[in-house]
């Protein structure tokens, strides 16, 4: 059996062993969703102070809103009763480290990881990969605190979502743990 498996299910059976949640109802208690990166360093629990049952949890590669991020926070709000949203996404962030036509350049040479360095991306190997990645939008960012602004207000402008829902755009700093408010509109000069 892998190691990771028997660490997860060994971790599992520790939490099992003491857990106490089981008449947590199915809406979240506090009534808020977080749209977030799925970047291992970041932790929403600890960074927003979440409990099981408080709050639903949206995740992906840059915490972006893709049409799956808005299905989820339509889900959140329409049948789950969540009434405030925050996009958090944070620093160094590796979606910054590519773009899509580097992305899909990688996959078409091959599907095995690849590395990086100074000069940007490298493919171990090549072989055996696929032109799928031409066809998927992979959300990249090139500016960290636009791409806050353009998520909040791609999920505020959605016909889906109901004009009176607060969407608060912040950034979590990895260096820090702290999160840095987004403003709405972008500074006129000298900016980014
Ligand atoms: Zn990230």
């Amino acid at each position: 059996m892998s190691q990771i498996l028997n660490e997860v299910l060994d971790a599992n059976r520790q939490y099992a062993d003491s857990f106490d949640k089981a008449d947590l109802p199915m809406p979240p208690g506090r009534q808020f969703a977080i749209l977030t990166c799925m970047d291992a360093r970041l932790d929403p629990a600890k960074y927003a102070g979440l409990a099981e049952g408080d709050a639903h949890v949206i995740r992906n590669a840059g915490g972006r809103a893709s049409d799956d991020a808005i299905r989820s926070l339509v889900i959140s709000y329409k049948l789950l009763g969540t009434r405030e949203w925050f996009v958090i996404h944070h620093t160094d962030c590796g979606m910054e480290t590519f773009t899509s036509e580097i992305m899909s350049d990688l996959l078409s040479s091959s599907l095995k990881t690849a590395s990086v360095d100074a000069d940007g991306w490298h493919d171990c190997c090549e072989g055996n990969g696929s032109a799928e990645g031409q066809h998927i939008a992979w959300l990249t960012i090139k500016n960290l605190e636009q791409s806050v602004r353009d998520d909040v207000e791609r999920i505020k402008s959605h016909p889906l979502v109901p004009g009176d829902i607060p969407v608060y755009g912040y950034i979590y700093d990895v260096k820090s743990g702290k999160l840095i408010e987004v403003s709405e509109t972008a500074k006129k000069s000298g900016c980014c």
